[in-house]
């Protein structure tokens, strides 16, 4: 490997920046979107689908989300859910947060049809496709999400490199989309689907994995040398696996992630 600080130039070069690659043709703008469907999948977990205006399309990687733009500057982060080959219908999975504005308002007082504005896309959480590495993805609740629309992209593309999708929930009735993910496993013989519940009820008759979902895959991996891991969800879970991972050997330049923080006041 060469160091670039102790190397010296013959003749000019172009230096591209892998991390940049991608996204950065993107430009985020602001648009109008139309709530075309609100549906509950669990008691705390809203799928909307998002139209936008026919003279519109967004151009956007699978992974990357999307700002609400609220009053009084206030915005909101939501991954998008869907791949970017269905760019007319953005999926979106908005888990209720109590005491929050924007998801109580869309739990409790929003309708189909009403317009909101939205920025984006942004980000750098998508599929790395120049490596042939096996994928491990880690989602935790609706981290489930950008990783979604990752893997349909994927499956678009015809992509071959194998895939681990691990999904971490509390009981059963939180792993929406099951069913879906199970038919990817189904179907495509490079991906595995491991569901794992940290707190399953009795009457989830559960019997899959159990515990925290970035302990099943240290269980699983017990070196992580050779792996590209995607992991998402709550900022304490992404940060504990990150931990976690890079000690048992994940490179730490394959470990990408996005963190589910929560919107930092609006400053006046
Ligand atoms: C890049 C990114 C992508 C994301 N993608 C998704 C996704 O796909 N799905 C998803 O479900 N979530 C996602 N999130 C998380 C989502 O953006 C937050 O949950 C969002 O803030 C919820 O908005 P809200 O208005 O309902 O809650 P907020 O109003 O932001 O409040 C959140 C919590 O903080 C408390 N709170 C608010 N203000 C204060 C204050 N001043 N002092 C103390 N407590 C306060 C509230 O009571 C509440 O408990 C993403 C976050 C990021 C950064």
């Amino acid at each position: 490997m060469t160091l670039f600080c102790r190397a010296i130039a013959l003749e000019n070069l172009t230096i591209e920046i892998k991390e940049l690659a991608i996204t950065n043709n993107i430009r985020p703008k602001i648009f109008p979107v139309r709530v075309e469907a609100l549906e509950k999948l669990t008691h705390d977990v809203m799928l909307m689908k998002l139209k936008l205006p026919s003279t519109d399309k967004l151009q956007f990687v699978a992974g990357q989300y999307l700002e609400f733009l609220l009053k009084d500057g206030k915005r909101r982060a939501f991954s998008i859910a869907s791949p970017s080959h269905e760019s007319s219908l953005l999926e979106i999975h908005l888990r209720l947060i109590p005491g929050g504005e924007f998801t109580e308002y869309v739990f409790k007082e929003m309708t189909e049809k009403s317009i909101l504005r939205v920025e984006g896309p942004f980000g750098n959480f998508y599929l790395r496709e120049d490596s042939e590495k096996t994928i491990i993805f880690v989602a935790g609740g609706t981290g489930f999400a950008p990783i979604k629309g990752m893997i349909e992209e994927s499956i678009q593309k015809g992509m071959q490199r194998p895939i681990k999708l691990y999904r971490g929930a509390r009981i059963l009735e939180d792993l929406y989309m099951d069913t879906l993910c199970k038919k990817w496993a189904n179907e495509f013989s490079h991906i595995e689907y491991i569901p794992v519940l940290s707190e399953s009820l009795q009457e989830d008759a559960w019997h899959g994995r159990n515990g925290l979902v970035h302990e099943a895959v240290l269980k699983d991996f017990v070196n992580l040398n050779e792996y590209q891991l995607y992991c998402c969800g709550a900022p304490q879970m992404v940060e504990v696996a990150h931990k976690a991972f890079i000690k048992a050997g994940l490179p730490e330049d394959e470990f990408y992630s996005d963190a589910f923080t929560f919107a930092a006041p609006v400053k006046k």
